[in-house]
């Protein structure tokens, strides 16, 4: 216990506390402890007395603690491409970007991933992922941009190294001038995996295995890129059954639906999460849950490309793993959580099982550990519990917004989006009083802006 003794801890007491610990643990008052980068000790009233090294001790009052929101699917580079095709379905939202996406350069990537990180961070993301598939030939180190803009940020990460392989010429979607070469995708994607990947417990940088489609990628790139994530011990994402134009697709080039056709490449598995799965069958769903693959559910996406409901409270029900995610941002230009977390609860309640879909604590429960679940951090992230690591905001609802609600986590949910007062990840303060603490968000602004316009007339010159 010697070093326990020189640890720094952090107080916070008099605050609502929603654990969502197995148990859904909630406390009216309650105190989270905070030594070094975990959590030492959660419960009702005020923190136990006598503890050593307080560095800091904050008053709740008025305010509800969580873990941290995660984020478990986004494309920040389209941070710079937002309120473009804004009346289309997927494929030909697709068709309409690809050229312009096809243009991106590294000091682009950056900004659209500070843009991107800095609204999530600001909202109560305390884990973030990217999953970049658009590497132009010649636009610079994009994986490594993007890694710099999530440690200055400050935030947990997952790059998911995307890829696309199958253009226009064979198939695809995508332009092939768009796309990388089999051999060039999967070397790339080892290489960014071998100098970033972390595996530790704690880590702040990991890497996922992510061909980007069925409808972009080859069977092969499927195939021996699950080989290459297995090989490497890190996780595999992709997009699947977001629409019923791809259900069609693979249909007519495979034969077979999508979870078929994944099942068939190696794409199932308890080390695979998944985005969208709007069009799953009863069969999809119970392949799903047979496998523990996970689910990245994006509801504001969905309803801006018209992809249809996805059956969450179905998935749930057979044990499927599911997180929410924010989508990119061209398709979901609040590119913020709490959208998601509302939209979630809102959505599902429009399918088959009405009132009954979702409640705000399972909402709250997609947004945080189910997010670590998919993101195989469950251990470490996701809930508030002694020995898990401090990732966790304090959320101001004694403001005009919330104040009339009396249950918290209503409030939160239901609500318009809470401010932050607080954000730590790892025990570290990342957002302060609605502000970020390591990156000037108006200069943020302001390059984002530049590069949008940058990209804008590149494109537009062909
Ligand atoms: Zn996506």
């Amino acid at each position: 216990m010697a070093v326990a003794h020189h640890v720094e801890r952090i107080v916070i007491e008099n605050c609502a506390v929603a654990t969502v610990d197995a148990d859904d643990t909630e406390y009216a008052t309650g105190h989270v402890v905070v030594a070094g980068d975990t959590i030492e000790s959660v419960g009702p009233g005020r923190a136990p007395e006598g503890l050593e090294n307080v560095v800091r001790r904050i008053d709740g009052t008025g305010h509800l603690a969580t873990p941290g929101l995660v984020n478990t699917h986004h494309h920040f580079y389209q941070w710079i491409t937002r309120g473009l095709a804004t009346d289309h379905n997927l494929f030909d939202w697709l068709v309409a970007l690809y050229p312009t996406w096809a243009r991106i350069d590294e000091p682009m990537v950056y900004a659209a991933a500070q843009g991107s990180l800095a609204m999530m961070a600001r909202g109560g993301v305390t884990t973030a992922m990217d999953h970049h598939y658009v590497y132009p030939r010649g636009s610079g180190d994009l994986s490594g941009a993007i890694i710099r803009a999530a440690r200055e940020t400050g935030v947990r990460f997952t790059l998911a190294r995307g890829s696309m392989d199958r253009g226009a010429s064979d198939g695809g979607l995508p332009p092939d001038f768009a796309v990388e070469t089999l051999e060039g995708a999967l070397a790339a994607t080892e290489e960014t995996v071998d100098r970033h990947h972390d595996p530790s417990f704690g880590a702040m940088t990991q890497i996922a295995v992510a061909p980007c489609s069925p409808f972009s990628v080859t069977t092969e790139l499927l195939r021996q890129g699950a080989e290459l994530a297995r090989r490497k011990g890190v996780r595999l994402h992709t997009h699947g059954s977001e629409t019923v134009e791809e259900e069609k697709f693979c249909h007519e080039l495979f034969g077979m639906g999508p979870t078929d056709y994944f099942e068939s490449t190696g794409w199932l598995g308890e080390d695979v999460w998944m985005a969208h799965c709007v069009h799953m069958n009863d069969s999809d769903i119970a392949a799903f849950a047979r496998t523990r693959t996970g689910v990245a559910h994006c509801p504001s996406s969905n309803a801006r490309l018209a992809a249809g409901i996805a059956r969450v409270p179905d998935m749930l029900a057979a044990g499927v793993p599911v997180g929410l995610g924010v989508d990119g941002t061209a398709s979901n230009e609040s590119g913020e959580l709490h959208t998601e977390l509302r939209n979630a609860l809102l959505i599902n309640r429009l399918g088959p099982h009405r009132e009954a879909a979702l409640n705000a604590r399972q909402a709250l429960r997609l947004g945080t550990y189910g997010g670590a679940q998919v993101l195989g951090r469950a251990a470490e992230i996701g809930s508030l519990e002694p020995g898990k690591l401090a990732d966790l905001v304090l959320w101001k609802l004694d403001t005009l917004a919330h104040a009339s609600i009396a249950d918290p986590v209503t409030a939160l949910v239901f609500g318009a989006a809470a401010p932050v007062t607080l954000s730590l990840v790892g025990g570290r303060p990342v957002v302060e009083n609605s502000r970020l603490l390591h990156v000037d968000e108006d200069a943020v602004a302001r390059s984002t802006r530049d590069e949008a316009q940058r990209l804008a007339r590149i494109a537009a010159e062909g």
